[in-house]
């Protein structure tokens, strides 16, 4: 008997749930993936995120291949395919002779729908489709209020999720046992994974970043964090110029690392008294929350959660498609929205504070549909999930569950002001304002003009004016948000 592993957010061969149902089940596997063009075809020719999930699949190929070695068969690698992952998962499947298809379940709902026709082309042929939890540690129903139903706010939903955690739950799965199962490539397929221009794609900044992919760059990163850093990261995490957070974000998006492990990590230095290792906990339990939201609440990828918020009437027109420009190139003349609106469209990382304070001035300061800045967010993010992405926005919208109630509207400049007092994270992104000192730094329509001076600094000609005044816009926010009041 034999089956076929397909991996789409769980690029590693280590703590892995299909691979190890597959290599228990089965005396010969293979592992695939496709370069998907139901998914490609719509993104931009250079697409850090296609580059990152193509070289960690040359790090995945390696990994399969000692795993091979190591109980003794050689030529066991990754099979790649660039297509319709709908057709390409049932042909190989029925090429290979297979009996069964695992794959880790996959909440996004286009994922879901087309995990439904595979499921329903493999049966045609007898093939079954066996999906397996793994990209959460705990599944969409597995966390629910007495009455049986799921939370809609994040406090009893991690006090239900702490509550339930015990060790098996985080356990590994262990593919090396078993790994005697895994097969050489078939005859005739080739070995290696095409290259990016072979897929029609480009090289982006993705290695200037030093954003290693892979499972070795995931392990850098958590080595970096998880020795002591995250025993800090309570007093760290706001700062956008401090390093505080993991940056792990992209790994556990492409599922180069397990969130096993890492919840593992921090539970047991919570447990071990580490304030920072419980917090960081609650951010990957937040990750779980929205994963469960998104599944009970599919239609909150297009309408609110709260289904009264769909009354706001946003802005639109030329003057508001001016004011979205200004916002995503950074030129709104709020240096901390600025700047973080660079790190995005420079990097594909935003911090999260700063995710929070360029959401809420989108919705709330421009009085734009929070729809727009999250399809923005869809196409720059390297870690884009569209469960934590669309969660994040509607809670700066106040649409979403337990979320920001709409009245306590961000100020971007004493947001500024706290998070990034001596102005580190707005100088190094926007080094016209280098000069200016720190007090006048974040609100510079407000500088003294000998400051600007000598900083050399014209407004409208070196840095942007306010687009908005965000005394005169947090009135009108009220005003427009009016209509949800009463409304429940
Ligand atoms: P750390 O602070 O080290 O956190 C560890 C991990 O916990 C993260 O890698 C992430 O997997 C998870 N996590 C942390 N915060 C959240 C959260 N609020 N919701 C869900 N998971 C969380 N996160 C994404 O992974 N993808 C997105 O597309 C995304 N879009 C966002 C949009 C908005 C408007 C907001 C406010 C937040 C968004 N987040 C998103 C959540 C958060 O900003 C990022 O996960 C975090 O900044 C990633 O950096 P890190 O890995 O250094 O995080």
């Amino acid at each position: 008997d034999a089956a076929l592993v397909w991996c789409r957010r769980d690029l590693r061969a280590h703590d892995h749930a299909a691979l190890y149902h597959a290599l228990r089940a089965a005396r010969r596997v293979w592992v695939a993936f496709v370069f998907d063009t139901e998914i490609l075809d719509p993104l931009p020719r250079t697409d850090r995120r296609v580059e990152f999930i193509r070289d960690s699949l040359v790090d995945l190929d390696a990994q399969l291949h000692t795993l091979g070695r190591s109980h003794g068969t050689e030529g066991v690698g990754l099979i790649v395919r660039h297509g319709r992952a709908r057709d390409e998962i049932p042909r190989l499947a029925a090429a290979l002779h297979v009996q069964a298809v695992y794959a880790n379940t996959d909440y996004e709902p286009a994922a879901v729908a087309r995990d439904a026709q595979v499921r329903g082309a493999l049966a045609q042929t007898g093939i079954a489709f066996h999906p397996a939890k793994d990209q959460v540690v705990f599944d969409t129903d597995e966390v629910l209020t007495g009455a049986g139903t799921p939370y809609g706010v994040f406090t009893p939903y991690k006090n239900a999720w702490l509550k339930k955690l015990e060790p098996f739950y985080l356990q590994a799965y262990p593919v090396g046992r078993h790994a005697g199962a895994l097969a050489p490539r078939p005859a005739g397929e080739a070995a290696g994974v095409p290259t990016l221009a072979a897929i029609g794609f480009e090289p982006t900044n993705l290695a200037a970043l030093k954003l290693a992919p892979g499972t070795a760059g995931g392990r850098a990163l958590l080595e970096d964090f998880g020795d002591e850093r995250i025993d800090r990261y309570d007093q760290t995490r706001d700062f956008p110029a401090v390093k505080g957070p993991s940056y792990l974000s992209v790994h556990l998006r492409f599922g180069t690392l397990s969130i096993r492990e890492l919840a593992r990590l921090a539970w047991d230095r919570a447990r071990a008294g580490s304030r920072g290792a419980e917090v960081w906990l609650s951010e990957l339990i937040w990750r779980d929350f929205y994963h469960q939201v998104l599944h009970h609440h599919p239609q909150v990828v297009e309408r609110s959660f709260k289904p009264e918020y769909d009354k706001i009437k946003w802005e639109h027109g030329k003057h508001a498609d001016a004011l979205f420009a200004a916002w995503c190139e950074g030129r709104t003349g709020y240096p901390l929205v600025d700047a973080a609106m660079l790190q995005i469209n420079q990097t594909g990382y935003m911090h999260n504070r700063l995710r929070m304070v360029v959401a809420s001035f989108l919705c709330k300061d421009l009085g734009l549909d929070w729809r727009r800045g999250e399809r923005y967010f869809a196409e720059k993010l390297n870690d884009y999930d569209l469960a934590a992405n669309n969660g994040g926005w509607q809670w700066a919208s106040s649409s979403g569950c337990d979320a920001q109630p709409y009245f306590r509207i961000f100020n971007p400049v004493s947001q500024s002001q706290k998070f990034d007092a001596q102005g580190k994270f707005i100088r190094r992104y926007l080094p016209q304002l280098a000069a200016l000192p720190d007090a006048a730094l974040h609100a510079p329509w407000d500088a003294k003009p000998l400051d600007l001076v000598a900083a050399g600094l014209v407004l409208g000609r070196d840095y942007p004016e306010p687009i908005v005044r965000h005394e005169l816009a947090r009135e009108r926010t009220l005003a427009r948000y009016a209509v949800v009041k009463g409304a429940r």
